[in-house]
């Protein structure tokens, strides 16, 4: 973290929490001028089916590209953006780009179905469903291509309105999906009310499913809980072979990690979904191994 500091910053005692303050000041000070200059781009990361042996979607993943200090995450923008305000209009552009972008692959004749992650205000603000839907329409985008992926922390400070909208938006078409599924709070009680489809398993269950029997257990129980409430379960995070054969073995469906595919740029997408698709029909890659 002191190394992030750079150039310029003060050194002295404390230095590191000082440095933070100084960065986190300075992009929230820069991300107001960050959309009006074109400085936010996405990324499409792969999630796989494991018996279709194909792409079947990507999530959409917001990158800033800052003109002095680089590449800045959404981990670290975001929530500057919850904090002021911005976090509608930003979200309003993901969706915009995304679901246009979508259908650029759409048009080629793909069959691909969309995630983009939403923002807990942006449900509040009440401008979730109009927002949607303009994006859908203004792209020709049907409904059931989009999935937006929520986050328990969405229902913990007003659950009703939160769950009434995604109710609407699931019965205009959307997928919903409960994103970092079992990182945090318990989510259980939220399955039974809310209109959720998929479930992305935390990477954070991965840790050791290789070796480890209690957390091959753990993620058996989320993949039985998908199977008896009729939702689909996306282990998010996959890295390793070992990790791949050993969801597979447990009954995974669905995947997605740096393993199967990394965040892509639009440009390069057509030829990334082409070559993973390859792969995955080809009988030796590990994927196949024990069908
Ligand atoms: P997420 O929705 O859980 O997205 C998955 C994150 O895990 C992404 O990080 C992705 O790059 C990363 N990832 C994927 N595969 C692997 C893997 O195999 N290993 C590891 N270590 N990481 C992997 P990213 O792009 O930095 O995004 C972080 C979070 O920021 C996202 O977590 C999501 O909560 C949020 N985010 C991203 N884009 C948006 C957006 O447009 N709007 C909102 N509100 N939040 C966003
Ligand atoms: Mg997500
Ligand atoms: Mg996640
Ligand atoms: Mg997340």
């Amino acid at each position: 973290a002191a190394k992030a500091a750079g150039k310029g910053c003060v050194r002295r005692h404390g230095e590191t929490a000082d440095a933070a303050t100084v960065r986190r000041t300075r992009l929230a000070r820069d991300l107001p001028d960050a959309l009006s200059r074109g400085e936010l781009r996405l990324l499409y990361q792969p999630v796989v089916g494991v018996a279709e042996r194909r792409v079947l979607g990507l999530e959409a993943l917001v990158r800033w590209d800052h003109p002095a200090l680089g590449e800045v995450a959404p981990d670290e923008f975001i929530p500057l953006a919850e904090d002021d305000g911005l976090i509608v209009p930003l979200q309003r552009w993901v969706l915009e780009r995304a679901t246009a972008e979508l259908a650029v692959l759409l048009e080629q004749g793909r069959d691909l179905q969309l995630g983009v992650n939403i923002s807990a205000r942006h449900l509040q603000s009440g401008s979730l469903v109009p927002d949607v839907s303009a994006a859908l329409a203004r792209a020709g985008v049907p409904a059931r291509r989009l999935m937006l992926e929520v986050t328990e922390s969405l229902f913990i400070s007003e659950p009703d309105r939160g769950g009434g909208d995604l109710q609407t938006l699931h019965d205009l078409g959307c997928v919903i999906s409960l994103d970092d599924f079992g990182r945090g709070y318990s989510t259980f009680a939220y399955l039974a009310r809310l209109p959720v489809d998929v479930l992305k398993m935390d990477r954070e269950f991965l840790a050791g499913i290789e070796d480890d029997e209690r957390s091959a257990a753990l993620v058996l129980s989320v993949i039985e809980l998908g199977r008896r409430l009729a939702i689909d379960v996306v282990a998010e995070g996959v890295e390793t072979p070992g990790q791949l054969a050993a969801l597979r073995a447990l009954g995974c469906r669905y995947l997605q990690g740096f393993l199967l595919g990394r965040p892509t740029a639009p440009a390069d997408l057509p030829a990334v979904i082409d070559a993973l698709d390859a792969d995955l029909l080809d009988a030796a890659v590990p994927l196949t191994v024990g069908t």
